[in-house]
Parts: C-alpha cells; structure tokens; sequence
C-alpha cells in the first residue's frame, strides 16, 4: 500500500495536456487550491491562480477565503490575478434557481460563470490551459465541474481545461493535511447565500449550531473537516 501522506508522497511529475508548460488554475479557496498549487510546482508547471468567486456571499467571507488563497500563493511564489467580485452578474444568472439544492442546476451556472470568465482572462493573456481546484473537494460533482469547465473552453480555439482527477492518489486526504499544517480559515458552506441558508436549515433541523463564519481555522482547537464544502 503506497504512502499519500504529505510527507512520505513522491509526487509523480505530471504531464499537462499538449506539453502545456504554462495554466491558469481557477482557484475557489485555500484548502481546495493547496494540494493543486504544490502539485503544479513540483512538475514545474507555471502556474497562475485566478481568484474569480463572484458567488461568495457576504463580503467579508469571499475577502477572508481571498486572503488566505493569496497567503499561500505567495509563500509558493505563484502569480495570483485578484479578479472582480461582481455579484450583481453572479445573483443575476442564478435567478430563478434559488431553491435548487447544491450540485443541481444553480451550481452548473455558478461554474459557467466562473470558468467562462477564467477562459476569457486565459485567451487574452496567452494561456492555452485552464483548469480549476474545485473538483477536489468531495462534496463537489467531478463531472459537472469537467463538463462546465470543458465547455468554457470550446469557446476558444486551442484551448484546453484540464480534467485531472486531483483526488486520487491521497490528493482528498492530503488536502486536509496540508490545510492543518497551513492554518487555513475552514468554511462551512460552499458559498453562495443559498448554501449558507440550506447548511443553517440542515443544522437546525439535525439539532446543531448555526454556522458561524471566520472563526474555525484547520488545526487549530482540533477542528476537523466536518463541513469544509469549497
Ligand atoms: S452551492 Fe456553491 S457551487 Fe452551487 S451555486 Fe452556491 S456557491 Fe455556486
């Protein structure tokens, strides 16, 4: 049985797709983006991280995921493109959909939005490869994630995203180890308003506290990942 810890892990050099030397990695927030940012520079893979969540709801949430996304691309030297948090597109596409549950049609939209304007920002700064740190996360439906993602790119030519399972190999466990060791802040909901109110309503109903924001940081008080969504 091979060791995935993050200690013991002897990443395999990972070959993007065409040769691509060069990405631009959407990235939702720090947990999520850590084990996809280490993998990239150990292939030496020069990577971009491209912060566009319009869809984190309130303010103050989508700074403090931001902040801790930035923290970690600077100790790893990465570039990091701080791009709009424009909301009013974001709750303008999902009207209508407030009531779906997550992974159904609102998510699906939510992606679109976000990979599309990461496909936008990658064809006119010379990238040819997008990809996102979303799909790591258990809680998220891979294939939707792909299928946006993949269609985002079809609207430019030579343009590719990258389907790369992240999970596999330790990648899930590994996320949360390095989570720990970094401290990064623990959300508890995905991120829009919407989640927010349907994990207060699942907590309520299952006789436990509402959620409360920007206080739970991974390893410290022996927080765990109970909730951790994006
Ligand atoms: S639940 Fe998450 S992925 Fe779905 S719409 Fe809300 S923020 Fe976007």
């Amino acid at each position: 049985m091979p060791d995935y810890t993050l200690e013991n892990y002897e990443r395999p050099k990972l070959d993007a797709p065409n040769g691509e030397q060069r990405i631009l990695l959407h990235s939702c927030c720090a947990p999520c983006s850590g084990e996809v940012m280490d993998a990239m520079a150990a292939s030496g893979i020069k990577t971009t991280i491209f912060f566009y969540n319009p869809n984190i709801h309130p303010r103050s949430e989508y700074e403090l995921r931001k902040e801790e996304n930035i923290r970690y691309a600077e100790k790893l030297g990465m570039a990091f493109v701080d791009a709009d948090y424009d909301t009013d597109n974001w709750f303008e596409r999902v009207r209508g959909l407030e009531q779906e549950p997550e992974r159904g049609a609102r998510c699906t939209v939510c992606f679109d939005m976000r990979f599309e304007r990461t496909a936008l920002y990658a064809a006119e700064h010379g990238f040819n490869l997008i990809s996102s740190t979303l799909g790591i996360s258990r809680w998220k439906n891979m294939d939707q994630i792909n299928t946006s993602g993949t269609r985002a790119a079809a609207r430019w030519d030579g343009m590719n995203y990258w389907t790369f399972n992240w999970r596999k190999q330790g990648g899930a466990s590994r996320m949360i180890e390095l989570s720990k060791r970094e401290e990064f802040y623990q959300q508890e909901y995905c991120g829009c308003i919407y989640s927010l109110r349907d994990t207060n309503d699942w907590r309520q109903e299952n006789n436990r506290e509402k959620i409360e924001r920007g206080v739970k940081f991974y390893g410290r008080d022996g927080v765990d990942c109970g909730e951790c969504s994006e």
